[in-house]
């Protein structure tokens, strides 16, 4: 007499059920007792291959109908004896663990679980939204898992049936003399199933293109050539895989008055040159708002001031940059009598300035002559 228990309760199902529902619940066990997830573990042992047993009973047509008539003692009767060990297990169950797992269980090839492709999306932003950082939305359009079958390729109501051809091994043997071959099933391409009715929305791909909106957060301190990745915004896996990423590239747009040089901003203040000459207080704008900067005496064309940290942030510190003000000094134009005849005078007294200066120029080149 056989001690096993029914295999209907040891999956879980009614003797009704269908290959959807047998193979579902055998996954679920499958996961919860794997010998890889569980290692040395006795009893976790006897439930894996007490289901895996079940499992490929019922999956089976003709041994599932013995074991509906006839019980464990007709199977055995038959000549089945279920399974010596883990190897056999993974042996025959081997495209079916690749499914259940997006791995490869025993000595299998690698899973057919891809992860999803990466896509590319170019965003454009003013200067200051690169410098402050900004929220905003962006159209995608992407491959997503189909909401009807939800990737499973069936038409809703129907499930994937085990294949036919190679009883859901994936793999077929055939004898060649002394040797036996075992190639990929052409009727399931190795995985196993096939799909009774494809789904009518996504025409069975599993996956169709639709039009999303992501949510993008930018950080302050991102420049032209900026990237960033949101993880899992890219395209569906196929197959139980993860999706790909989503890389936003950045493009700032430049600024009339600001200029940037990494963290720095720098831009151009005109002044005259009275006030380069005398000195003066002027208002500078600034990223956000503006300060006043002290032009000192003699100030010359390109002298550069420093307003500490009204730079940019860092992107990796968050520090700010500084600003950098650059003089230009204007030449008057539309000059009235009067300051055109101060101009007159002034120039006499810079004149004979230089030529003074010249003349002792001319004085030291003669005594160096003279030597
Ligand atoms: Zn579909
Ligand atoms: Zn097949």
């Amino acid at each position: 007499m056989t001690n096993k228990r029914d295999y209907y309760d040891v999956l879980g199902v009614s003797s009704n059920a269908n290959d959807y529902e047998l193979k579902a619940n055998y996954r679920k066990l499958a996961l919860k007792y794997h010998p890889d997830r569980n290692p040395n573990d006795k009893n976790a042992e006897e439930k894996f291959k007490e289901a895996s047993e079940a499992y490929d009973v019922l999956r089976d047509p003709h041994k599932r109908n013995i074991y509906d008539q006839f019980g464990h003692q007709g199977l055995e009767g038959s000549g089945f004896s279920g399974f010596s060990g883990f190897e056999d297990i993974f042996s025959s169950f081997g495209g079916i663990f690749e499914d259940f797992f997006g791995f490869s269980s025993g000595q299998r090839s690698r899973s057919r679980a891809q992860r999803g492709a990466d896509l590319r999306y170019d965003l454009r932003l003013s200067f200051m939204e690169g410098a402050f950082g900004t929220e905003t939305e962006i159209d995608l359009e992407k491959m997503e898992v189909c909401p009807s079958c939800e990737g499973s390729t069936c038409e809703p109501g129907t499930h994937p049936e085990t294949c036919r051809q190679c009883s859901g091994t994936g793999q077929v043997s055939r004898s060649q003399g002394f040797f036996t071959v075992r190639t990929t099933c052409h009727l399931c391409r190795g995985g196993g199933q096939t799909i009774p009715q494809p789904c009518s929305r996504c025409k069975g791909a599993g996956q169709i293109m639709v039009n999303k909106k992501a949510a993008v957060k930018i950080p302050a301190g991102v420049d032209t050539g900026s990237r960033l990745r949101l993880s899992g915004e890219g395209e569906a896996g196929t197959y139980g895989g993860p999706p790909g990423d989503l890389y936003v590239f950045i493009h700032v747009d430049s600024h009339d008055f600001f200029e940037r040089n990494n963290t720095d901003v720098i831009c151009q203040t005109e002044i005259s040159f009275v006030q380069a000459a005398l000195g003066d207080t002027i208002t500078v704008p600034t990223l956000n708002s503006e300060r006043t900067l002290e032009i000192p005496r003699s100030t010359q064309p390109g002298d550069l001031f420093r307003f500490r940290g009204e730079g940019i942030p860092s992107l990796r510190s968050k520090k700010r940059g500084d600003q950098i003000v650059q003089i230009v000094i204007k030449t008057p134009t539309n000059l009235t009598k009067k300051q055109e005849a101060l101009l007159r005078e002034f120039a006499k007294i810079e004149s004979g300035k230089l030529s003074n200066k010249l003349k002792n120029i001319f004085k030291s080149s003669d005594a160096r002559v003279s030597k």
